[in-house]
């Protein structure tokens, strides 16, 4: 608190960050600036924004260096290429100055000015402020249905608790920022390190708007690996549950087995069983292969992990 509204060593007040990953985002950039600027300025404290543009293949570098000459505040990362957006915002959030720091998506689907209500609860001491959504306005029915689903496994199965309608807009002290520097994984589920990390964390509710241009680049494909990423990466249940279905198959088998004995020893040999031996192969055959596909899901991430090749690369910093 004090130490928050405490100067710096030459006596400005502290900086806020505001972190926008962009991937394709030109039409919606000078709109979001228009709304978020009033923001910042009212807030009295000194701010910078920092775009990090993912690869973009339209004209979202050639704007963010435009409106870049008129508000100096502006920082822009140029990523080598599409990295995606978790790649994007660690980017963002490591290169960030800012005693304060808030992600926010560029598409608008973040109100701005629930950043007043941000600051307010980070100056009454809190080093996570998160936005809740209150709607998923603009959301496929089916997109909201897998969403809440993968929450609800996620809680079952994983060691953190991922809150529900609770995404990327947040916004993290100068200290947790530090700590999320040290986190030296470079397949990055966010959410999912967001909570691992832990601090004092207040909530903020909004109201989701629509995009107010573009696409969103999330879409079936994308969410399913997006959710087996959180899964994987925070969860070794997948691998444990195996163990357990083996039990209980061979204790099946076993009875299965005496059972087959005691009968052969009353009735004498049959020959018929075509139809069990078939079946009891080929569901022992797919199990095996769920197995093994699950065991695939995890060595390739410790594959990816063990070349420690960087998240992300920047281009340039404009
Ligand atoms: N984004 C990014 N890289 C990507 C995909 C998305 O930086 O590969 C950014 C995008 O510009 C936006 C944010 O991430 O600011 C959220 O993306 P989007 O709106 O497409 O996702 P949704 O809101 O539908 O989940
Ligand atoms: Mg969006």
């Amino acid at each position: 608190m004090e130490e928050i509204q405490q100067k710096d060593i030459e006596g400005r007040p502290p900086l806020v960050s505001i972190v926008s990953p962009c991937f394709n985002e030109e039409g919606v950039i000078r709109l979001f600036l228009k709304e978020l600027l009033p923001v910042l300025q009212k807030l009295g404290f000194r701010y910078e924004i920092v775009f990090v543009n993912d690869g973009s293949t339209d004209r979202t570098l050639e704007v963010l260096l435009e409106v870049q000459k008129q508000e100096p505040a502006i920082r822009i990362l140029n990523l080598s290429r599409n990295f995606g957006k978790e790649a994007a915002l660690t980017a963002g959030l490591e290169h960030a100055r800012g005693d304060a720091v808030i992600a926010i998506d560029v598409d608008m689907q973040h109100p701005v000015e629930t950043i007043e209500a941000f600051v307010k609860k980070w100056e009454e001491g809190f080093d996570v402020v998160v936005g809740k959504r209150l709607s998923r306005t603009g959301e496929h029915p089916l997109k909201k249905a897998s969403a809440k689903l993968f929450y609800h496994i996620h809680g079952k199965i994983s060691d953190i608790n991922l809150p529900s309608d609770v995404g990327d807009f947040r916004l993290m002290d100068r200290k947790v920022i530090e700590t999320l520097k040290t986190l030296p994984e470079n397949q990055r589920f966010m959410k999912g390190i967001f909570a691992w990390m832990g601090y004092k964390t207040a909530v903020v509710e909004y109201y989701q708007e629509e995009r107010a241009a573009g696409v969103s680049s999330f879409n079936g494909w994308k969410l399913w690996n997006f959710a087996i990423d959180g899964i994987t990466s925070f969860s070794t249940v997948p691998l444990r549950i195996w163990l357990y279905v083996g039990f209980v198959i061979s204790m099946l088998s076993f009875l299965l087995g005496i059972a087959l004995i005691i009968e052969v020893m009353i009735q004498g040999i049959e020959v018929p069983g075509y139809v069990s031996t078939i079946t009891m192969v080929l569901f022992l055959g797919g199990i095996q292969l769920i197995g093994i596909g699950i065991l695939g899901e995890y060595i390739g991430r410790i594959y990816k992990e063990a070349k420690r090749r960087p998240t992300y690369i920047i281009e340039r910093e404009y």
